[in-house]
This record gives structure tokens, C-alpha cells and sequence, in this order.
């Protein structure tokens, strides 16, 4: 196998890696950046909305206070060592995205544009506060941009349309690297690494209806899992309350944010009812719930009444123009509706992973100890949408996911800086160090067999948005487990075609669908253990939260048994913000 040598490999070129490659290139670092995309195509340049920070552009804010919301946003299953870190770090996250180059929308007086997003608040629950930071409705473009172009001056060394395949790890444990394919030629690489970092973002392909990219497979997650760590989390799915009505594309919480709402069939602009004080701009969980129920009670809009719609032609053409340029575009091509004159029709869709590979708030990848509470996987970094740090807990705020790949991109490169200098010489590589990858890479050699991929795939997204969405109980997850073996047993059976593997698609897609196939495991097993109702994860039959029994982390293995940690309710250095109830 051909190999090559750096001091660290980043997989996934989106803003998470991309942060954390210029942090390591700048410091005169060799860095190797893997992307199975051109990186400027990274799920990050979707990014509407914007980035949260407390700037106090608009109105008076405070890190302190951009924190309780994202406390209370997470339904308190966040550790606030993280959230503290995350809130405190902001201000300085965006100021230097700003002098790297990341064209911001202005304020008439020069400073940054900053919108209303949903859970905001000032003074710990007071008013609406105004706190996320936009370029207009493309932030991830721009950020994304303007990383990539930093990469190129500061000579990180990008492998584009390379799929990193299997995490290399030794005797001890240590990780060394990770065997990669590169998706035009068909051959392995081995990329040898002091330090290996998983940017590889989220797996919202495990749904039928996403908003996410289709490269968003969960490939971190995958290999992860198969190298023995736990998923942490993984039942906590975030609904986004407006995707496109049958085509699953975003429309921003901007729009809410610069003043449109939701109506239902009967023309009411329900929110009132469900979330008095904030209204359209509740908690995602809170809103997507909302439209669901009224969907479901037969309020819903259409002849099928299986939508709502979000109306925003009151806001007027020129903040329209000006401000949500792109949503309206999305909304004529997607909808088929000019959102100048009409409301667009919109259904919760699913978004965003709370749960992910367990890492500590300076990226280190941590897992259950045999003695201890946990320790680090020499080596090994996760950061961005694949990681659970947690600072999101059950439920995410908009814009906080931004922020979170600039902060702990930067704090994770920090952290691998100190750990190359105490471990200045990379250990041998096994014999057997690359055995994982080889394996999964013969196994999706052209090969005969009845099954066809694409069918499994989605079959496994059927379930998964059957038996694991915005409402849940134990009898409908347990038969989607059922149904999600059978449908992992025809995997055996799928047949490579000679013909699709010209250009290697069909292998892809079949080695996507093993790690999506874990990510599925992973969800619906922590789905059905968790017996309460906290943020994103909603049970029918369980409807409270309950603090006393599960306030507490889930780690799921590969084998299904399940691990829980506690919540680290202590911040760094403030005071703690203790559990109570959550509503808007
Ligand atoms: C439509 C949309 C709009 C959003 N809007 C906002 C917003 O306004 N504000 C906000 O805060 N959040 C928003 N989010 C969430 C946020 O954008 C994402 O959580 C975040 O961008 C993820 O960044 P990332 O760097 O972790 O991963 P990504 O940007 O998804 O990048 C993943 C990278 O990993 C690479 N990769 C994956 N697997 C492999 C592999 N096996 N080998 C090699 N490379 C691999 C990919 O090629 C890619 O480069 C939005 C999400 C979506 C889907």
C-alpha cells in the first residue's frame, strides 16, 4: 500500500477541519487534509443562518448569558465546562474569522449584522436578545471561503475525492493514522500521522427527509465505532421546523428571526399557544414539536393537510432582498413559491446530530475508563457535527454549530500542538495496523449478489423515519430494530456490478451505507433506553423529563450494550446553571 507521512491527518474539510488545519499549518506544522468533496463543497457552505456570539452588536449582550440559553437550549444535558468554553471563546471566534477575511453583512455603523435566532434571550430568560452573526444567508459560504483560501496560503496539503476508510491503531491503543481510498483511482493509502483528527461531519442520511448533504454519511462515526469507542448520545436528533415541503431543504430560522411565522390550515398563527413569550422563536425542539401536533390534530394546510406554512411577505421586499436573498431563491426553485407574495409551505425535517463521537472540550477523544471516570485515546481528535462534546446536549440553538467548528477547531489544534511536542517520534505501525481497512476494502470488490444498494439504503431511511422521528415510543422502536437487522443481513447479499465500478460510485455508496448502518444502530438503540422526554428525543409513553434517573449521558457500543456518564453540571469558573423547568 502506498504511503505517506505527516505530522497530522484531518479528515473532513469543512469548517471544523478546516479551522483546526490552519491553526496546525500556521504553526509551521505538516498537515494532510482528507475530503471525499472539493472542500469548498463541505456541508458548511450550506449554512444560512448565521453564528451565534455575544457581541452585543444590537442589543446589550453577555457571554454569561449566551450561555444559560444554551444551557437551558440543551434541556441541561450539556456539560457546562464545554458551554462555558464555547460562550466565553465567541466573541474572539469571530473577530478573527473577520480579519481573516469572512465578509460579514453590516450594521449602519460598521460593526457586524446580528439577527434574532430562536432561544436567545437577554439577562438569563429576559427579552429577545439579538446575538447571531450573518452574511446575509450564505454565513457558511463565506466562512468556508475564506478558511479554504487561509489553507492555501499557510500550504496545507489537501487529498481531494479521498475517503478515509478505517482509523489505523496499535497494541496500545494509540492511533497512527488512517488507510484512505482515492474515489477516482480505485487504490488504498495509508497516511501515517503523530495525531489523527475526525472532522467528518454529520449523518442526516440516515433519514429519509434531511436537510443535510448527501455526503453527510456518518464516516467518522462508522470508523470510530468499528475501532471500539462508543457513540455518545446518539438519540438526540434535531428536527429543523422548516424544511421545504417534500424536498427537505433548509429555510434558515432567519427568516423567524427577521420576523416571519408560522400559520397553520386555519390561518392561526399557532406558536402563541405553544410558546407564549417566544413565540416562533422557542427552542427548535419546542417548534418542530408544535407543527407536528398540529399536522397530526388535522390543522395542518394543503388538501392533505400534511404541511404549515411559513409566511414572510410582510417583512418586505427590501429586508427580503437585502437579508434572505437565498431563501428566496431556494423557496422558487424548491417550492415553487415567491416568498415576496406567498407563504412557503414547510414540514419539521431532520437537521442536526447532537450525539457523536465523545470528545473532551480541547477535541481529545475520551472514552469509559476500567478504572476512572475516563481516559484519552492517545492520538485521536473529533470535532464539529461528528463530535459530542457536549455543548448542544438534547437540543441545539441556531448558530451555536458555527461557532462550535471555529472554537474547538482552534482549541483542539492547541491541544494537538502540546501533545506533538511530548510525543516528538511516531510508533511503528503494526503488521496488522491496516487489516480493518483492507477488509472492508476487499469486501466491496466487484461481487455477485441479489441486492442492489440503493434499495438497502433506502429501505434503512424508511425505518429510520418510521420508527425514530419527532415522536417516539417502545413498541414502534423496537420493531424498527427488527426491521433494521433484516435490512443489515441483505447488505451480505448486495452485489457490486463490473459496470458501476468505473468510476467506484457503487463501492462508495456501499461503504457510506456501513457507516450509516452503524449511526442507525447507534440512534435507535439509544432512542429506546432513554425513557423520558428531554429536548429533541421525545417518548410518547415516557413524556417528562426526568431529572432523578437520566440526566445523564448514553454511550452505546458497537455490540449494543450501552454505558451511561454523568452530565458535568460544573463549569470552568463561573457558577453552575442547575436543571429546572424549560419553556419559552
Ligand atoms: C442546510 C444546513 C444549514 C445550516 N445552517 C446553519 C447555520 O446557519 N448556523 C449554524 O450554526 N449551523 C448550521 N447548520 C449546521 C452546520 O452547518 C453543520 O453542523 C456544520 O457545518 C458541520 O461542519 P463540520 O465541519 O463538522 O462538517 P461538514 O461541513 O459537513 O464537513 C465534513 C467534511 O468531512 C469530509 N468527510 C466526511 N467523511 C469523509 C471520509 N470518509 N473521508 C474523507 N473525508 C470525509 C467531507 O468531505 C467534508 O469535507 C446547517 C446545516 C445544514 C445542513
Amino acid at each position: 500500500m502506498e504511503r505517506r507521512k505527516f505530522d497530522v491527518a484531518i479528515i473532513g474539510a469543512g469548517g471544523a477541519g478546516m479551522r483546526a488545519a490552519l491553526q496546525l499549518s500556521s504553526g509551521g506544522y505538516n498537515v494532510a487534509v482528507l475530503s471525499k468533496v472539493f472542500p469548498t463543497r463541505s456541508h458548511t457552505v450550506a449554512a444560512q443562518g448565521g453564528i451565534t456570539a455575544a457581541l452585543g452588536n444590537v442589543t446589550e449582550d453577555n457571554w454569561l448569558w449566551h450561555m444559560y440559553d444554551t444551557v437551558k437550549g440543551s434541556d441541561y444535558l450539556g456539560d457546562q465546562d464545554a458551554i462555558e468554553y464555547l460562550c466565553r471563546m465567541g466573541p474572539q471566534a469571530v473577530y478573527e474569522m473577520e480579519h481573516f477575511g469572512l465578509p460579514f453583512s453590516r450594521l449602519e455603523n460598521g460593526k457586524i449584522y446580528q439577527r434574532p435566532f430562536g432561544g436567545q434571550s437577554r439577562n438569563f430568560g429576559g427579552e429577545q436578545a439579538t446575538r447571531t452573526c450573518a452574511a446575509a444567508d450564505r454565513t457558511g459560504h463565506a466562512m468556508l471561503h475564506t478558511l479554504y483560501q487561509r489553507n492555501i496560503q499557510a500550504k496545507t496539503h489537501f487529498f481531494v475525492e479521498y475517503m478515509a476508510i478505517d482509523l489505523v491503531r496499535d497494541g496500545e491503543g494509540r492511533v497512527l493514522g488512517v488507510v484512505a481510498f482515492d474515489m477516482e483511482k480505485g487504490e488504498p493509502l495509508l497516511i501515517e500521522a503523530r495525531a489523527t483528527l475526525l472532522a467528518t461531519g454529520g449523518a442526516g442520511r440516515i433519514f429519509q427527509a434531511s436537510t443535510n448533504a448527501f455526503i453527510n454519511t456518518g464516516d467518522g462515526l462508522g470508523m470510530a465505532s468499528r475501532s471500539g469507542i462508543p457513540l455518545e448520545d446518539m438519540e438526540f436528533w434535531q428536527f429543523h421546523p422548516t424544511g421545504v415541503q417534500g424536498a427537505g431543504v433548509l429555510i434558515s430560522e432567519g427568516v423567524r428571526g427577521e420576523g416571519g411565522y408560522l400559520v397553520n390550515g386555519n390561518g392561526e398563527r399557532f406558536m402563541e399557544r405553544y410558546a407564549p413569550h417566544a413565540k416562533d422563536l422557542a427552542g427548535r425542539d419546542v417548534v418542530a414539536r408544535a407543527i407536528a401536533l398540529e399536522i397530526h390534530e388535522g390543522r395542518g394546510c394543503g388538501e392533505a393537510r400534511d404541511h404549515v406554512l411559513l409566511k414572510l411577505d410582510h417583512i418586505g421586499r427590501e429586508k427580503i432582498m437585502a437579508r434572505l436573498p437565498g431563501i428566496r431563491e431556494i423557496s422558487i426553485n424548491f417550492a415553487h413559491v415567491d416568498p415576496l407574495e406567498a407563504p412557503i409551505p414547510v414540514v419539521p425535517t431532520v437537521h442536526y446530530m447532537m450525539g457523536g463521537i465523545p470528545a473532551h472540550y480541547r477535541g481529545q477523544v475520551v472514552v469509559p475508563a476500567r478504572t476512572g471516570p475516563e481516559e484519552a485515546v492517545q492520538g485521536l481528535y473529533a470535532i464539529g457535527e461528528c463530535a459530542c462534546v457536549s455543548v448542544h446536549g438534547a437540543n441545539r440553538l441556531g448558530g451555536n454549530s458555527l461557532l462550535d467548528l471555529l472554537v474547538f477547531g482552534r482549541a483542539a489544534a492547541d491541544h494537538i500542538v502540546e501533545f506533538l511536542k511530548e510525543n516528538p517520534a511516531s510508533p511503528p505501525i503494526p503488521a496488522d495496523g491496516t487489516d480493518l481497512a483492507r477488509s472492508r476494502l476487499a469486501r466491496w470488490e466487484r461481487r455477485q449478489g441479489s441486492e442492489r444498494v440503493a434499495d438497502i439504503y433506502r429501505d434503512m431511511q424508511r425505518i429510520m423515519q418510521a420508527h425514530c422521528g419527532v415522536f417516539r415510543k417502545a413498541e414502534v422502536l423496537e420493531q424498527g430494530l427488527v426491521k433494521l437487522e433484516e435490512v443489515r443481513r441483505r447488505l451480505d447479499d448486495a452485489a457490486i456490478s463490473d459496470h458501476s465500478k468505473v468510476y467506484n460510485t457503487a463501492r462508495i455508496e456501499a461503504l457510506e451505507l456501513e457507516n450509516l448502518m452503524e449511526v442507525a444502530f447507534a440512534t435507535i438503540r439509544s432512542a429506546l433506553a432513554r425513557r423520558e422526554s428531554r429536548g429533541a428525543h421525545a417518548r410518547d409513553d415516557y413524556p417528562e423529563r426526568n431529572d432523578k434517573s437520566w440526566l445523564k449521558h448514553t454511550l452505546v457500543h458497537r455490540d449494543g450494550t450501552i454505558d451511561y456518564k454523568p452530565v458535568r453540571l460544573k463549569p470552568l469558573t463561573v457558577p453552575s446553571f442547575p436543571p429546572k423547568t424549560r419553556s419559552y
